[in-house]
């Protein structure tokens, strides 16, 4: 499915009279008036509509009145991401003539884009592309007032960004009238960020967990259910785990602390995942993997962490930070692993201005022309170096080893070596940062010579070897000593003895110290940490979720 192409054929297209006629068969016919609302933007959308005659205008709506964005004719229908996401609509509908339609409802647009190919990639593809454009041209239902010197900003563009939700920005220090604005409104510069959502009460610094809410993100979760299966974590490990088991028939709920895609999705390009030869960008393959997971029936909880995991008796109950408690019969924790933070005492008083832990286009807009810094010589260090180097005037690689060879692939080091605006520092550790507001300054040192060094770089990249998010387990399961989850083999006859492992079998592959809970992907101890392996546990490990639900 080409999602790139954003012709109007593309965006909006005419279905054939068989494909009609089956859908027809499907629906029901409605016949509505000239101007009728068929669905407002905010409001959930419990149908998708074929034009048989007639016409539905779509429009963006702002506080500054409706815009027309299309008029589907004939043969053309509606909808976008939000009718597989099921999340309120972006948009408002009407009719713009007495027009005759096909109403297909949600359960039953589910049930054709899991059993008729054809119509599934005229759908999916479309919605992908639509929200592509809706993201390109900021129509969205949410506006974000922020400042290049308030990190909670920062946070707050790269939720809605990597949760692939359109909105628009306006800067304190760079947009006239934002002043104005904020004054009629009541709102004093420390509120900031402040969040515009729909029609509902302004959000003054509103956590993730406040704008998804607001955005009705994890509306359909409901916490009195036992569900077959929760994941926690949808970075790519989880997200696989999600894909095969709703695919598979089982009920499973994925809760996310932040946005789909994990650590794969703050990455600019991957470039060694199967099946893309010239590369994909996180965000893309984290928006692929989550509508393919909710494609099948999978719910996916938005910045919804797990807090606290009780593994003792049946069903499990994985306490959620700020809601209700969620229960199943059988547990995977896909909760990965992230940046270790560099031990700077004032590191936190520049984290999201001028300290970054991910290099995609919305951090790269911030140091355009600009000279920065990578901390790292993994991979992920090496992809920043290649992609900022286009944007930035300089980029310097900090490595504390003797050079990139043992970390980094081959093709990127050959990359680096190619590219005269990157400049590899080894034996170099970054001891001090200074600022007032954001990063003005930082110093370096070189390890063998002790040689320090202060620069005005105001872009700093942490990209640091990582450290599991296991924190939440409460001891539950064994870990190693770097606090990875243990699995199958890997537990000794000690920890599944400390555990009181009650059975007579081994723990299966991917197994941990207690029955029905797997780990898998980076959270995993002595997982190999690439996107490929992670997806290849996730889905591994949904046979083995088969094989103890028939235990
Ligand atoms: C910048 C960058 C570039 C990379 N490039 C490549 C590459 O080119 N090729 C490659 O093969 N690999 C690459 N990697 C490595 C790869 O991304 C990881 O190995 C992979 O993402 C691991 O997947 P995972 O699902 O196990 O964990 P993660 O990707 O870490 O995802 C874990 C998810 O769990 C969520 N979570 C954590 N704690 C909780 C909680 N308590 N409750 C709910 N949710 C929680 C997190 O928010 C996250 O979304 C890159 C990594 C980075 C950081």
């Amino acid at each position: 499915m080409a999602t790139t192409d954003n012709s109007l054929d593309a965006l909006f297209p005419v279905l054939n009279t068989a494909q009609i006629g089956r859908l027809d068969s499907l629906g029901r016919r409605r016949r509505v008036s000239r101007g009728e609302l068929i669905f407002d933007q905010g409001t959930s959308v419990a149908s998708l509509f074929v034009v048989l005659s007639g016409g539905l205008e779509v429009f963006s709506v702002s506080g500054e009145g409706e815009s027309r964005i299309t008029i589907h004719e004939a043969g053309q229908f509606t909808g976008e991401v939000n009718m597989i996401a099921r999340r309120p609509s972006l948009v408002r509908t009407r009719a713009a003539a007495a027009s005759e339609l096909i109403e297909i409802d949600q359960a039953t647009l589910q049930r054709i884009v899991q059993t008729d190919p054809e119509l599934s990639e005229i759908f999916l593809g479309a919605f992908l592309r639509r929200r592509a454009v809706l993201i390109a041209q900021s129509l969205g239902n949410i506006l974000v007032i922020g400042s290049s010197y308030c990190a909670a900003t920062l946070r707050l563009k790269e939720f809605l960004s990597r949760n692939g939700h359109p909105f628009t920005y306006l800067e304190l220090e760079r947009d006239p009238g934002v002043q104005d604005l904020l004054e009629r409104f009541g709102i004093a510069p420390s509120d900031i960020p402040v969040v515009f959502c729909h029609d509902q009460p302004v959000l003054r610094n509103p956590t993730n967990a406040q704008v998804a809410a607001c955005l009705g993100f994890n509306a359909e979760i409901d916490p009195s259910r036992v569900y077959d299966l929760i994941v926690v974590g949808a970075g790519p490990a989880g997200l696989a785990a999600a894909v095969y088991a709703a695919s598979e028939g089982l009920d499973v709920l994925v809760l996310e602390g932040n946005a789909p895609g994990g650590q794969a999705g703050s990455s600019s390009r991957i470039e060694n995942y199967l099946g893309f030869p010239t590369g994909i960008t996180g965000n893309d393959l984290a928006s692929r993997a989550f509508i393919q997971a909710e494609k099948f029936g999978a719910q996916v909880a938005i910045a919804r962490s797990a807090g606290g995991l009780t593994c003792q008796g049946r069903p499990f109950s994985i306490d959620c930070v700020d809601a209700d408690p969620v229960h199943s019969h059988t547990l995977i924790i896909a909760s990965g692993a992230e940046y270790r933070k560099l031990p700077i005492p004032n590191l936190q008083q520049f984290e999201g201005v001028g300290v970054y832990y991910g290099a995609t286009r919305l951090e790269g807009q911030l140091c355009a022309k600009e000279e920065i810094v990578i901390v790292g010589g993994g991979n992920s260090a090496g992809q920043a170096a290649v992609f900022l180097a286009g944007i930035a005037s300089h980029v310097h690689v900090l490595v504390r080893g003797p050079g990139l060879a043992e970390s980094m692939s081959r093709y990127l080091i050959r990359r680096i070596e190619g590219c005269p605006e990157i400049t590899v520092r080894t034996q170099t550790e970054i001891v001090g940062l200074s600022g007032n507001g954001h990063l003005e300054g930082l110093t370096w040192r070189n390890r063998e010579t002790g040689k320090t060094d202060t620069l005005g770089i105001r872009h700093l990249f942490s990209m640091t070897g990582a450290s599991p998010n296991t924190a939440w387990l409460n001891g539950c399961v064994a870990l190693d000593e770097k606090q990875f989850v243990k699995t199958g083999a890997d537990l000794s006859p000690e920890d599944l003895e400390a555990a009181q492992w009650p059975l007579k079998r081994q723990p299966y592959l991917f197994e941990t110290s207690v029955p029905r809970v797997f780990a898998v992907g980076d959270a995993r101890s002595r997982s190999v940490k690439r996107v490929a392996s992670a997806v290849g546990e996730g889905s591994v490990a949904v046979q083995l979720v088969h094989r103890v639900l028939s235990e």
